[in-house]
């Protein structure tokens, strides 16, 4: 595995000159500060040179034509060890730059292509950049020596990381996935702090498949319950969200997960980390099935899980990474109720509604202000049905996203989804913060602000299912305690 995904705690170094693409734009409070991630690597390292494995120099063409030479088939054993080899020598670096006024307009404008940057540490308090030299590292101060510009070897960059590698998966291939696996009973929101894993379970508590294996990353990596693993029996296949890594770093801490099945979303915002992650999933023998993009918003794929219960996969229709993931619902015909899956896809992209009651939503980007328009959709009681139903929010305790520190959930989000009628309990309750108190009602969290963790949320169909503590078979706690 790449050492940016070693679990090792260390204190990060500044490199002097990265190749950085942006990763994520998150607004922290009001339009007027913003946190911009870019997935980095060292451009100083020597396989970039002439005589290594990506010599930039020499430009797109021998890049692609190299890769392609070894990449005529994905599933040659001999491909995959050449992946192994490439993809876990790049010393990737993660970088945030906090920025304010103009300094946003300046980097909106640079967007994703590829950038360089040079960098020097530096001992200033609230410093505007932060280097992870690992995905669970203590991030390192850092200010420019030299704003941001362009790199001249865009070209040559797009062309050592890209997904080309993966071929797009026939929808008869991902529904071939799912197989003999039927009756899903009850669906687990597991605590992996500031991050998303969803489990869905068959009636004896076994995983049929996980949607998202993540946890927290970068500062945020602090909030990942210790230590962390995942039951896999039954070898279940793993559906991501979509490619942030706070939706698929549980992997690389219980690398088992890549060994696995995984159904991923093609997102042409894919950056060096996500590519080394797909490279890891095939080296370590597990399947990468990518999900094209459609070029207008189509019926959701539709997925037998037994006589009574349907998976519906589908894309969202936003821009970004978040906006543009897989949104899963379940659905139990005979009780005609669903649960919904969003990852970090705000409901304005959902295309297709569940058209059973729900009785259970995931609150998308765990909580986080999603600045829309569009009404959170409504509990079962607002229908005079069944009123069992569960709101759920999956955030660390005490995580923090850019300098100004905003903390999931948000009073925004909060306020949304308290307004269609979930019922949020001690949230909403005057003086209290929501996430800090225990909420009650409908609602559940993985965990309360400051702290401390709340331990994972398990939910059925019309009724609160029987809690599971631990699996029975391989003695993994599963820690889905909270009905
Ligand atoms: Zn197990
Ligand atoms: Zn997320």
């Amino acid at each position: 595995m790449n050492p940016y995904f070693n679990l090792k705690t260390r204190h990060s170094e500044v490199p002097r000159r990265v190749y950085a693409r942006l990763d994520n734009v998150e607004s922290l409070g009001g339009a007027d500060t913003v946190l911009f991630s870019y997935e980095a690597v060292n451009a100083d390292w020597e396989g970039f040179e002439g005589d290594g494995l990506f010599p930039l120099d020499l430009g797109a063409g021998v890049i692609s034509r190299r890769r392609r030479g070894s990449n005529a088939d994905q599933n040659d054993p001999k491909f995959r060890r050449i992946l192994w080899k490439h993809y876990d020598r790049f010393p990737f670096y993660g970088v945030e730059i906090t920025a304010w006024g103009q300094e946003i307009r300046f980097l909106l404008d640079l967007g994703y292509s590829w950038l360089e940057m040079l960098l020097e540490p530096t001992d200033e308090k609230d410093a505007q950049i932060q280097v992870y030299s690992g995905l669970f590292a203590k991030p390192a101060a850092a200010k420019f020596i030299w704003p941001p510009r362009r790199s001249k070897h865009s070209r040559a960059l797009a062309a050592t990381f890209n997904m080309s590698a993966h071929p797009n998966a026939r929808p008869a291939q991902i529904q071939k996935v799912f197989k003999g696996r039927v009756g899903p009973e009850s669906l687990g929101i597991c605590d992996v702090g500031q991050g998303n894993a969803n489990v869905v379970l068959d009636g004896n508590g076994q995983p049929l498949f996980y949607f998202d294996l993540g946890c927290g990353v970068k500062g945020n990596a602090p909030t990942t319950p210790k230590p962390l693993s995942f039951c896999l029996c039954g070898d279940p296949p793993i559906i991501l969200s979509h490619w942030d890594a706070d939706h698929w770093a549980g992997a690389v801490i219980d690398p088992r997960a890549l060994h696995r099945t995984w159904i991923a979303p093609r997102q042409r915002l894919s950056g060096p980390h996500q590519v080394a992650l797909g490279a890891n999933i095939l080296s370590h023998g597990g399947r990468l099935l990518l999900v094209p993009t459609p070029t207008v918003p189509r019926a959701p794929l539709s997925i037998s899980l037994g006589s009574t219960s349907v998976l519906y996969l589908q894309r969202a229709t936003g821009k970004d990474k978040n906006g543009s993931g897989l949104v899963l619902t379940v659905a139990q015909k005979r009780l005609d109720r669903a649960w919904l899956l969003t990852g970090d896809a705000d409901y304005a992209y959902i295309h297709t509604m569940p058209h059973s009651s729900l009785a259970g939503l995931v609150v998308p980007h765990h909580g986080a202000d999603m600045k829309s328009a569009t009404p959170a959709p409504a509990p079962p009681k607002m229908k005079n049905k069944p009123d069992y139903c569960r709101l759920a929010y999956s955030f660390g305790p005490g995580n923090k996203n850019g300098r100004t520190s905003i903390s999931h959930p948000t009073t925004s989000a909060v306020t949304r989804h308290n307004t269609v009628g979930w019922d949020h309990g001690n949230w909403v309750k005057t003086g209290n913060t929501p996430g800090t108190v225990l909420a009650g009602g409908d609602v559940r969290a993985t965990a309360s602000n400051p702290s401390p963790h709340l331990n994972g949320i398990i939910v059925g169909w019309n009724k609160p299912p029987s809690p599971r503590a631990i699996c029975p078979k391989c003695k993994i706690p599963m820690k889905l305690v909270q009905t």
